[in-house]
């Protein structure tokens, strides 16, 4: 433990020290502390990191290049980067029992361009060079390196579909895995919401894809990887997990056995800054066999790593590898549950009907809204989430018909259950006294709505209440 003032001091001194440069950006800083700690969040995707976590970011390690891997870099000097980068692999690889670990990537759409350029190597560029007896991309001749990208470019993915929860990097056209890969995707079941693993073999069977995907950013249930890695397993298909969204809830063995993704997997992608609670950033998990290809991700697709970052995912993935990370996964989920009965039994309508992870989808059809008026109403109450599709959105993806929310912030925060029920009070309340509004013509919006602001005042001042009893980043005080 740091001494009790040691984080106060750090960060009022490193503000003293911007504050002198450009003072507009400490204010900014100190401001963005005093509105995360206001603020009721409920976005799935965010978290709070530790003061320790925050604190190895900002230092000289930002000033280094390090190229290349531990112990082979293109640039000298890099020592001190290779002990942060071995130590925050390291733990990694004990922390989620994976053979290999790559902590370069800047982010999660990151880490999944790293994943799927090592498959392409591995799966049709070595195949390639071994065909032309080629040593390297450079010993080809014209007409095969011709051939060979045009290989590279024709290639399949199959992954969940985004209304289903999936992400536009599982092979959607606005991202560059759209344009790279030919893509088809995998549902749920429209009457129970479920993953149908059955359909996905039916799939996997008919367009056998070079890539399966799974994983997902709003999907409220466990996926058993089991099966979709003996689906991949009978097309041929590498099998990837993007688990972005549930890395702490892996790490904090919440979802072991075939709910856990690395033993599945032959590679596993994650952002660091989700329910894993570390800095902003992306990993790889890999079996050895991709190993090679997967360090080559700088500078294939990455930029010169963030030594800085790589300090800060050690010092994050330590605090994980402690129990009371643990502990902290199980409550991310009881608090998820306790919220999503509280909705339910309120009369709320949830996406499957509740969640057995971190999150919950509110249909808000159910109140007569679009996404986008209860997101609105919500934030107007202070209330903090993010608009979703649903399963065949009637909405489409700008506008939806969902409500996304989380409980890792919240839970980090050290809010529990009885909580969560407030919380839901809360929601129903602003979503079931909003109504849609009308355009000027009179036809029905999708955009504007009708909320009492006596309601939302009231309702701020409730959920303000509430933080007060569960202070944000305690140890550290700014005055
Ligand atoms: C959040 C997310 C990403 C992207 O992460 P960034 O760090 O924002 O690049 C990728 N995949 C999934 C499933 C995600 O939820």
């Amino acid at each position: 433990m740091s001494s009790p003032n040691a984080e106060s001091t750090a960060f009022r001194s490193a503000l003293e020290v911007i504050r002198a440069v450009e003072p507009r950006v400490a204010g900014a800083i100190a401001a963005e502390l005093a509105d995360q700690r206001e603020s009721l969040k409920l976005i799935a995707s965010e978290n709070y990191a530790s003061p320790a976590t925050l604190l190895a970011m900002g230092n000289w390690f930002s000033d280094k290049y390090a190229e290349g891997t531990v112990g082979r870099r293109f640039y000298a000097g890099c020592q001190n980067v290779d002990t942060v980068e071995a130590l925050a692999a390291e733990h990694a690889r004990e922390l989620f029992g994976a053979a290999h670990a790559y902590v370069q990537p800047h982010s999660g759409i990151d880490a999944n361009l790293v994943a799927f350029w090592a498959v392409l190597a591995d799966r049709v560029e070595a195949p390639a060079l071994k065909r032309a007896q080629a040593r390297q991309v450079n010993d080809l001749t014209e007409a095969d390196w011709f051939a060979l990208r045009r290989e590279l470019g024709n290639q399949r993915m199959l992954g969940m579909s985004l209304d289903a929860g999936g992400h536009l990097t599982h092979g959607f056209r606005p991202n560059i895995s759209g344009k790279m890969f030919d893509q088809r995707s995998y549902g749920t079941d429209p009457a129970t919401g479920l993953i149908d693993y059955d359909k996905v073999a039916e799939i996997a069977r008919e367009f056998k894809p070079l890539i399966l995907v799974g994983g997902y950013s709003a999907y409220p249930r466990k996926v058993n990887f089991r099966i979709l890695r003996e689906i991949a397993d009978s097309v041929g298909a590498t099998f990837m997990v993007d688990m972005a969204h549930f890395a702490g809830l892996v790490a904090g063995k919440v979802f072991t056995g075939d709910f856990d993704p690395v033993p599945h997997a032959h590679i596993v992608t994650t952002t660091t800054h989700k329910s894993l609670r570390g800095p902003r950033g992306g990993m790889v998990l890999c079996q050895p066999e991709l190993a090679e290809q997967v360090d080559r991700g700088c500078p294939m697709v990455l930029g010169g790593p963030l030594p800085h970052v790589m300090a800060a995912k050690a010092v994050a993935l330590a605090e994980a590898r402690r129990p009371d990370f643990a502990d902290y996964a199980q409550r991310i989920v009881a608090n998820a549950q306790a919220l999503a009965e509280g909705l339910l039994q309120r009369g709320a309508r949830l996406v499957t009907g509740g969640t057995d992870n971190h999150l919950a989808i509110i249909d808000v059809t159910s109140y007569g809204l679009t996404g986008r008026q209860a997101e609105q109403a919500l934030l107007d109450s202070g209330i903090v989430t993010n608009r979703n599709s649903v399963p065949q959105d009637p909405n489409g993806a700008w506008y939806t018909s969902g409500i996304r929310i989380g409980t890792p912030a919240l839970t980090t925060r050290g809010l529990g259950t009885a909580e969560m029920d407030t919380i839901a009070e809360l929601i129903h309340t602003v979503l079931s006294q909003t109504t849609a509004g009308a355009n000027a013509d009179g036809t029905g919006s999708k955009a504007k709505y009708v909320l009492d602001p006596a309601v939302a005042d009231k309702v701020s001042r409730q959920a303000s209440e509430l933080l007060t009893g569960f202070p944000l980043y305690p140890t550290v005080d700014l005055t």
